[in-house]
Formats: C-alpha cells, structure tokens, sequence
C-alpha cells in the first residue's frame, strides 16, 4: 500500500496522489500503480483527459489545475484510472464506458459518465454558450474512447 506511481506532476497534489492509491487499492489493482504515470497536457484542448493501457499513463488537460476545478480534476483523474483498471481486470476487449469501468466510477463515489456538458463546465475552460442560446455539448472524453481503442 506504499507505492506510488512511477511518474507523478509537482503540479498535482499529493493528497491526489493518497487518493489514486485509495481507488487502486479499492479496485483491487495496487499492483497496477507503481507503473501508472500522470502527466500535464497544455495541448489536450477537446478533451479533458486520456487514458493508454499500453503505456499506463494518464494525461490531464492543464486547465484542470486551475483551482476552480479541483473537483473535476479530481473526477477526471479517477475517470482516467478507472479506464486502466477496468483493462487490468477485464482485458483489453471490454468496451471503454461499458459496464466494467462504470462498476469502478460508482464504487469510488462518481456518476458514471463519459460526457459533460460544456455549461457546467468551471468558468476556467472559457466555454460559453452561443448568442442563439444554442446548446453547446462538449464531449471530452469521447475522444478518449476512440483513442484507447485504436
Ligand atoms: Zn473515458
């Protein structure tokens, strides 16, 4: 229960990190976490976090370190993790949102979901809705889905 990952940002906190060994060790995946590293992405725009089984790593959108977003950035990271974990348990052939990875969100105490709406956003991300009050969906982790497939 010891272990930390193998790459951790300074920019993320170290109570972030207790939590990350909190799901891991829920999950039943403590061994998974010593190759797990999290980086900072100031390119990652469209969505707010991915996820490589292949390379167990985590990447998180820079904008999630501004304060007004420390619950989401919590969220995200989870959402990311669980994406690892639920592949540790289940195999590579699961779907990316499917069953298994919402079991793991539920358990750590998070709404399953693979979407956010853009308006609900932090006012950090800058996303407004249009003149015509149009509404905007922003789909961040859609984007996750594919690539981890791919
Ligand atoms: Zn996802």
């Amino acid at each position: 229960m010891n272990s930390n990952p193998r790459v951790w940002p300074p920019e993320l906190s170290s109570t972030l990190q207790d939590d990350l060994r909190k799901w891991c060790f829920l999950w039943q995946v403590s061994e998974l976490l010593p190759e797990i590293s999290v980086s900072i992405s100031r390119r990652m725009t469209s969505s707010l976090g991915r996820a490589s089984y292949r390379r167990k790593h985590v990447g998180l959108q820079h904008t999630l370190l501004d304060p007004s977003a420390a619950e989401l950035l919590r969220e995200v990271l989870c959402h990311e993790v669980a994406h690892l974990a639920a592949y540790e348990l289940h195999g590579t052939t699961i779907r990316p949102h499917g069953r298994e990875w919402r079991a793991l969100l539920i358990a750590a105490g998070y709404p399953a979901r693979a979407t956010i709406e853009a308006a609900t956003l932090p006012t950090c991300f800058g996303v407004r809705t249009t003149r015509r009050r149009r509404r905007v969906r922003h789909s961040p982790w859609k984007a996750i889905a594919r690539w981890i497939r791919g």
